[in-house]
């Protein structure tokens, strides 16, 4: 059996490689709930000798001491060979992960390739800070790599959000040990090929691949020669990196979890509102941190919303991920699928279920019978203390709940432990600033919903994360300031 799994080893020092104790674990394709590939299990062995060569890559100086200029030619290269390696890149990600092909093609790939073009233009073209104080001084404040730099990712979007940092971070002189989730490591296996290809030196670009908690993730925090670690996940896997990272005082950057609100007014355009609702409730099968996994409506528009969202819910086109008219693939694992299932029977228990909630993988024929597929679901009737509205679930389920007035909107979407995101719908431009002030989120769309500029601010208020990616966030989170002051004669 094994044989004809795909081998995902670590990728430490310029080379392919498997784990010291040769430990290895299966990855398995959500569609099917077979096993696919075979994975290197890394542990702090592995970790350390990934850390040991990127710190050797590092003092060496033939990437720290490159200008920017330069590093940023060898990130536009590989920008452009995950152009060219796109499809194969897009089938592998919604083999690993269960998502539908057309998702991974013309969003997570072509954004992975974006992230590289986009740092390669930006931080080319990012100046240091002069200042002038009397006639004869002046200081200059520059910036200068950290050093090793850990990479903690998640499962949802997987190279996307590891390219999202690995770019900013090698534009700024980093060199970099990345630890891919345990899911889905395929995508990050192809790409440290074409780190290869790209030419950058050898220990500039490692992986380990393993587990969180007592395993590669855990050691990666821990390592006295990291200095950052850049983690996005959950909330609690956030709280853990924090105390483990204490001892070695690491610089820490947080995207964590989300419950994104989507509040449609009575006045808002609902031939754009229900549609993008929809999107955003169900793209990647609702495994997005940033989904509108909150769905608040005017109560004079609500049986209207309503019905006409859970006949688009119902609409849906539910199957194998690899078909291009498919619009929700599997969702990750079993131990997820599990999870959100338990919380539609809580949903069910709370309020009431209008659609949806069923796992369908026997409805999609032979191949697919085990598949984690689950169909799409709508709840009403849930009050906004409820565990279904205040937890963050990460699957295809949507409550909808109708509000009164301005002040029952803005109180529903701040009920919440989290902060991520909102979406807001009306036509009244005076209402529209109230809101995107008080509701509480680090980013508020506006008759949008997952609109993105690169050069913004990207993270969340309260549980929702520490720091801010994008533009020169990134670059100063992967850098150390260092004021140089001059006095003339
Ligand atoms: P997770 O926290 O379970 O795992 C993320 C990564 O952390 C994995 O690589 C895992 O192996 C590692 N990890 C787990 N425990 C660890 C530990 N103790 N020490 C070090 N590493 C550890 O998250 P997930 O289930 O992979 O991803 C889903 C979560 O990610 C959701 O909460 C989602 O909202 C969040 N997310 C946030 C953003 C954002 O930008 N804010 C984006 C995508 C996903």
């Amino acid at each position: 059996m094994s044989s004809a799994l795909t081998k995902i080893e670590h990728f430490i020092d310029g080379e392919y490689t498997q784990s010291v104790g040769a430990a290895t674990f299966e990855s398995i394709n959500p569609s099917t709930g077979e096993p696919h590939a075979l994975v290197a299990s890394g542990d702090a062995a592995d970790i350390d000798r990934a850390v040991t060569a990127a710190r050797r890559a590092f003092e060496k100086g033939d990437w720290s001491s490159l200008s920017v200029a330069e590093r940023c030619q060898y990130l536009k290269r590989i920008g452009d060979l995950i152009m060219e390696r796109r499809r194969e890149l897009a089938v592998a990600e919604s083999t690993d992960n269960g998502k539908p092909i057309s998702e991974s093609f013309d969003g997570d790939i072509l954004r992975s390739a974006s992230n590289f073009h986009f740092f390669s233009q930006f931080a080319a073209s990012h100046a240091d800070e002069a200042y002038s104080g009397a006639v004869d001084e002046r200081h200059v404040a520059i910036r200068e790599p950290l050093g090793v730099c850990g990479l903690i990712t998640p499962w949802n979007l997987p190279l996307y959000l590891a390219t999202w940092k690995i770019a900013p971070a090698l534009a700024m002189g980093n060199t970099i040990v990345l630890k891919p989730a345990e899911w889905t490591p395929y995508t990050a296996y192809l790409f440290a090929d074409i780190t290869r290809a790209a030419g950058l030196p050898p220990g500039v670009f490692n992986i380990v691949n393993g587990f969180g908690a007592k395993s590669a993730g855990e050691a990666l925090t821990l390592h006295p020669d990291v200095r950052s670690i850049s983690f996005t996940g959950e909330t609690s896997t956030g709280k853990a990196i924090m105390r483990a990272s204490a001892d070695t005082l690491k610089k820490l950057s947080f995207e964590l979890g989300g419950k994104g609100a989507n509040i449609i007014f009575d006045d808002a355009n609902l031939d754009e509102a229900i549609p993008t609702a929809v999107r955003a409730a169900f793209r990647n099968q609702g495994q997005i941190c940033l989904a509108g996994s909150r769905l608040f409506v005017h109560q004079k528009v609500y049986d209207q919303v309503v019905e006409r969202l859970v006949q688009r819910v119902k609409a849906i086109k539910v199957g194998d991920p690899l078909d291009a008219s498919t619009q929700m693939g599997a969702l990750v694992s079993r131990e997820h699928l599990e999870k959100v299932l338990s919380y539609i029977e809580i949903g069910k228990k709370e309020g009431q279920l209008l659609t949806g909630g069923e796992p369908i993988g026997a409805q999609l024929g032979e191949k697919f019978k085990n598949g984690y597929f689950l169909s799409p679901s709508v709840f009403a009737g849930l009050k906004s203390n409820s565990r279904f509205l205040q937890e963050e679930i990460f699957g295809p389920t949507l409550p909808v709940v109708a509000f009164q007035d301005e002040e029952e909107a803005i109180a529903l979407a701040n009920n919440s432990p989290y902060g991520l995101s909102a979406s807001i719908w009306s036509q009244d431009i005076d209402r529209l600033h109230r809101l995107s002030s008080r509701v509480k989120a680090g980013m508020i769309w506006i008759n949008t919903w997952f609109l993105r500029d690169l050069r913004t601010p990207f993270g969340g208020q309260k549980s929702s994360g520490i720091g801010r990616e994008g533009g020169r966030y990134s670059l100063e989170f992967f850098s150390e300031a260092k004021c140089i002051s001059y006095k003339y004669r």
